[in-house]
């Protein structure tokens, strides 16, 4: 069966123009700095974010790690939301692996933290308190639903810090999502901060990685974590081939799975028993719920879409999250919306 899979927008395959682009890509070994299709790919991906330089890595995870780990040393401290998902999904590798200390401070519903939280978080100069570095940021935000962060709440995080002496780094795997659903060039969300994580892998529909981009300095330093870590590829060109075109081709039609998820949502919305989570979607996610009226747990409901075609993620005891891609077509989401109805039944 060809499913109509809303599980993440993780799944999405490379294009056939990416697949073109990976069989003809020139490649060297990366690890030498002689990949020329991943230093183009590093190039173009910091000129787009408004930074000095780039560094192609294997996954977002590992972006988030290099890059924290670049700001702070062991036992230094990053505040960072609890639903962040450096915080929840990414292993504790920043303490596990970094030695690195979190402070996390409640996400408001909107994603963001608080900024007054935020000054009471910091540590005073003392020997009892370990060094507070480094302010992590997430945008789009994912557990907080998919919603987006603006250039001015952006802007006057980092103004804080900087007047503080801390960086900001910005978990932003899905922000050409966050700049897509306001209309702004990205550089609005990634110049004001000092570090910024994109994957290409997601909604840009690239098979593999993410590009952490920041100062000379930094990436310099990034560069020899990233060895450290085990992620130096030799001829990943192959791999930042696809990463072009997803920068080049893929960022500008963000908005069209937007517009679906609002679709989406229209007609979910219309079925007896379901609930949209309130300012869903921000983006491309829709999250929505069983109602009291409906007899059956998620899991049967989702059992039940899944032989209708329908894959999807499960977020909550009774809430689903369903996320729009490039794969999913306007008939897709249709049959999506026809196969709740049965469901839900
Ligand atoms: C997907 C994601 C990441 C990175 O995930 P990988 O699977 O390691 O590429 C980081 N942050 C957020 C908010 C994400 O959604």
């Amino acid at each position: 069966m060809d499913y109509i899979d809303l599980r993440s927008d993780t799944i999405t395959k490379p294009t056939p123009e990416m697949r073109e682009a990976m069989a003809k890509a020139e490649v060297g070994d990366d690890v030498y700095g002689e990949d020329p299709t991943v230093n183009r790919l590093q190039e173009l991906a910091a000129e787009m974010t408004g930074k000095e330089a780039g560094l192609f890595v294997a996954s977002g995870t590992m972006g988030n790690l290099a890059g924290i780990l670049a700001h702070c040393g062991r036992g230094d401290e990053v505040i960072l939301g609890n639903k962040a998902h450096t915080f929840l999904f990414e292993a504790g590798g920043i303490s596990a692996l970094g030695g690195v200390h979190s402070c996390q401070l409640p996400n408001q519903p909107d994603g963001s933290l608080a900024l007054e939280d935020v000054e009471a978080a910091i540590r005073p100069d003392d020997p009892h308190d370990p060094v507070t570095r480094l302010i992590c940021l997430e945008n789009t935000h994912n557990r907080c639903g998919g919603v987006y962060q603006t250039p001015e709440y952006t802007r006057r995080v980092a103004e804080f810090a900087h007047a503080r002496g801390l960086a900001v780094h910005l978990d932003g795997a899905r922000v050409f999502n966050a700049a897509a659903a306001q209309g702004i060039d990205v550089k609005e969300l990634t110049a004001p901060v000092d570090s910024v994580t994109f994957c290409l892998s997601k909604g840009l529909c690239a098979p593999v990685g993410s590009v952490l981009c920041g100062s000379k300095e930094f990436i310099k330093k990034a560069h020899r974590l990233r060895k450290m870590l085990g992620g130096g590829m030799r001829q990943a060109g192959i791999l930042a081939a696809a990463g072009i075109v997803a920068l080049e081709t893929m960022t500008v039609r963000l908005a069209e799975d937007h517009a679906r998820a609002r679709k989406l949502a229209d007609g979910l919305k219309q079925v007896p028993g379901l609930v949209l989570q309130a300012g869903s979607p921000a983006t491309n996610m829709v999250f929505v719920s069983l109602d009291a009226s409906v007899p059956h747990s998620v899991e049967f409901v989702r059992t039940r879409l899944e032989e209708r075609g329908v894959l999807l993620g499960v977020t909550g005891a009774r809430q689903f999250r369903l996320v729009l891609h490039y794969w999913i077509d306007d008939a897709g989401v249709e049959q999506a919306v026809a196969a709740f109805r049965e469901a839900v039944r």
